[in-house]
């Protein structure tokens, strides 16, 4: 049951990896979190990006800790 092959998430804009225990911003906009591959962002100034890209009218930032929450 251990996830040890898993690969690091990262940073949608600068590729920053975000290890386990690493804390990081997600999206708070369902469509962003729906998909395979997950929209992870280091910090808010890339969640700005992101948020500047989409589009998005309500995103906020939703912060968690790397390798604590399954999705
Ligand atoms: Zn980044
Ligand atoms: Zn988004």
């Amino acid at each position: 049951m251990s996830n040890a092959s898993q690969r690091p998430l990262c940073c949608l804009i600068c590729r920053k990896e975000i290890h386990t225990g690493d804390s990081y911003l997600r999206c708070s906009v369902v469509a962003c979190n729906s998909g395979r591959e997950k929209l992870v962002f280091c910090s808010e100034r890339c969640f700005d990006r992101h948020r500047a890209t989409a589009r998005h009218r309500k995103a906020a930032p939703v912060a968690c800790v790397a390798g604590e929450t399954a999705a």
